[in-house]
């Protein structure tokens, strides 16, 4: 899937319109010499937007229109270093909550349905625009934000919210609450929309199951103006991508070389029509891939199938790109290992090889030393290099609510 005609022309009043407003990417632009593109190899020359950029870009720096045009300002978080700032014109706005009701209709939902929002609003993107998108699509917002157990209960069941929006740690707190204390007959929810990362089976089907509902995973970044790019349909075959607001590409992560519908890379994303800060060939160091062909559904959109990990993530070794998910099924296959592990890597001069040293995690009932052999295993079967495995006991391992780095190459220190 290359980009259309269509598209190219649309990338083509991006540029003009970043080269006209002088901003952040119009001396980037300036300076390689880009003054439009005519063709889709032209279009991949274009070099990549990266977060680290538009940090370089604070506060307002990639801002491509007039003051008087922006209607509001998101931030996405600064745990490292500055937050990046997307300005926001009226018409961006409206079509991020065009692209969100579309995101509630393809899950099913109607304008009778009530919707309980638990994301956070504020600076960052989440819950205001589950509200825009609720009130596009004409449904009964009911803006809770996160926290606060006991009400989110009391709402959901005195007001029946039929669906709810959560982030899929939230949902599963919410999920054991109404199973710990017997609320299941008295809630009438049917779906729940999940921002997208990476959750595990195990997870997604507790909370299907005790909530007794159907699970969306809802895509979007802050840069990218929020959640709502993108859903899975009813078909569960990957998350519908809106290709007339945004142009989707997936990179080898190293090399940055564009890799062909079906193979897994890292996501990069150019806005179309975005006014207020208009990104092109955003890396978004999301890792996943574009599913070939056309959805059951009938719906033309294209699909990005379930996001794999951080490609931050993904490592080379013997000149081969490995991925945390191949990493994660291996894991999964042998019995009482966690899905958590540690990967180092380094380089033994007297030899000139690549050694690679994973660590995983094992409960106490298991034999370290074949769980440790099995896992060697794999890895020479699956992946074509043979570790040395390291087993400890579970829970030694870091964990962390965010993106917990796992990779750790020392080839290069
Ligand atoms: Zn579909």
């Amino acid at each position: 899937m290359k980009i259309n005609a269509t598209q190219l022309s649309q990338v083509n009043r991006q540029i003009r319109r970043i080269l006209d407003s002088g901003n952040y990417y119009s001396q980037v632009y300036k300076k390689a010499g880009i003054t439009g593109v005519s063709t889709p190899e032209e279009f991949e020359k274009i070099p990549f937007t990266d977060k680290a950029d538009l940090r370089n870009a604070y506060p307002l720096g990639i801002q491509a229109v007039p003051d008087e045009q922006v209607v509001r300002i998101h931030s996405s978080s600064g745990t490292t270093g500055k937050p990046v700032i997307s300005p926001y014109t009226a018409k961006d706005v409206a079509d991020w909550a065009e692209m969100f009701a579309r995101c509630y209709e393809i899950a099913g939902i109607t304008p009778g349905d009530r919707i309980q929002i638990t994301p956070g609003y504020g600076l960052w993107t989440a819950g205001i625009g589950f509200q825009a998108g609720c009130e596009r699509l004409g449904a009964m917002a009911i803006p809770m934000g996160p926290g606060n157990t006991e009400k989110q209960l009391q709402m959901m069941i005195d007001l029946q919210s039929t669906v709810l929006c959560a982030t899929s740690s939230y949902a599963l707190l919410l999920a054991e609450e109404i199973n710990r204390r017997g609320l299941k007959d008295k809630i009438c929810l049917r779906k729940g929309i999940i921002g997208s990362e990476r959750w595990s089976d195990a997870k997604r089907n507790y909370i299907a199951r005790e909530l007794g509902i159907e699970l969306y995973d809802i895509y979007g970044l802050t840069e990218i103006y929020g959640p709502g790019i993108g859903i899975n349909c009813p078909d569960q075959t990957g998350m519908h991508i809106f290709d007339d607001f945004l142009y989707t590409e997936i990179i080898d992560p190293q090399t940055g070389e564009v890799l062909p519908d079906g193979e897994e890379g890292e996501i990069v994303i150019t806005t179309l029509v975005k006014e207020g800060a208009p990104l092109i060939r955003f890396r978004t160091h999301d890792l996943s891939r574009i599913i070939p062909g056309e959805c059951s559904c009938g719906r033309h959109f294209p699909r990005l199938d379930t996001i794999r990990g951080r490609s931050d993530d993904m490592f080379k070794v013997h000149g081969v790109n490995m991925f945390p998910s191949q990493v994660e099924e291996i894991l999964g296959l042998v019995d009482g290992i966690s899905s958590e592990y540690k990967i180092d890597i380094a380089h033994d001069e007297s030899t000139n090889r690549d050694i690679i040293m994973v660590t995983v995690e094992a409960e106490g009932r298991v034999n370290f030393q074949q769980a440790g052999e099995q896992v060697r295993q794999l890895f020479k079967s699956r992946m074509h290099v043979t570790p040395k495995v390291v087993v400890v006991s579970i829970n030694t391992l870091p964990r962390s609510e965010k993106k917990t780095r796992r990779v750790f190459d020392h080839r290069s220190e």
